[in-house]
């Protein structure tokens, strides 16, 4: 059985995901959304990471706490997973940034790389591969590929919203990955569009449309 494909119920979440959908939302708005929302999905996401006991000290007194017991990675894939990538770096500073340039061909709908910052001895405990758009599938298929060649070993994927068809290839390839959405839609459009979507997330996020 393949890994979970999650998708969000949380009602502040879907408040949000209304508005970042809307073609109204400027460019700074739809980038607030975007963390607000990523950071809810990262909550979530990482419900499932394992702890260690550790102590801390109070104003009163030492006491127990704990913290992760694990090294996170984020690897956005460019452009459009850097304003997810804020808004976890935000939630966990301590993780580490593998930055990895995918876009699709507009011909072949396929993943080309242009840049990938992957360690070669990368010491990653998790990574979480982070495209609001799960469109083809195509991008994130490859940058999980590519994570697995690293040796990286546990994978998560979180994006924004997917098209039926890029969760199918996504299962397909990584049964292994779980998933984590903020909604599923109806379909892709013929130029590979999500619809109904929220447009080009990139341009949206970057006022480049
Ligand atoms: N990438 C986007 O930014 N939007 C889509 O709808 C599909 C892929």
């Amino acid at each position: 059985m393949p890994a979970p494909v999650s998708v969000s119920s949380h009602p502040l979440l879907r408040h949000k995901l209304a508005m970042l959908r809307n073609v109204a939302t400027p460019p700074v708005a739809f980038r607030g959304l975007v963390y607000e929302i990523a950071q809810v999905l990262f909550y979530e996401a990482t419900h499932d990471v394992p702890l260690q006991p550790t102590t801390v000290t109070t104003p009163l007194q030492a006491c127990q706490g704990e913290r992760l017991a694990i090294k996170v990675g984020f690897v956005p894939v460019l452009r459009a997973g850097l304003g997810m990538a804020n808004a976890m770096l935000d939630a966990l500073p301590e993780a580490t940034v593998w930055h990895l340039g995918l876009y699709r061909d507009h011909t072949t709908l396929k993943p080309v790389t242009y840049y990938n910052k992957l360690p070669a001895k990368p010491d990653m405990d998790l990574a979480f591969v982070l495209d609001p758009m799960l469109a083809t599938g195509g991008s994130a298929i490859e940058a999980l590929r590519l994570l697995k060649n690293a040796g990286t070993p546990r994978l998560k994927f979180i994006g924004l919203i997917a098209a039926p068809e890029g969760v199918a290839a996504l299962q397909e390839a990584h049964p292994d990955v779980p998933v984590h959405l903020a909604a599923i839609d109806e379909r892709l459009n013929e130029m590979g569009y999500i619809v109904p979507g929220l447009g080009d997330a990139g341009d949206r996020q970057f006022g480049t449309a």
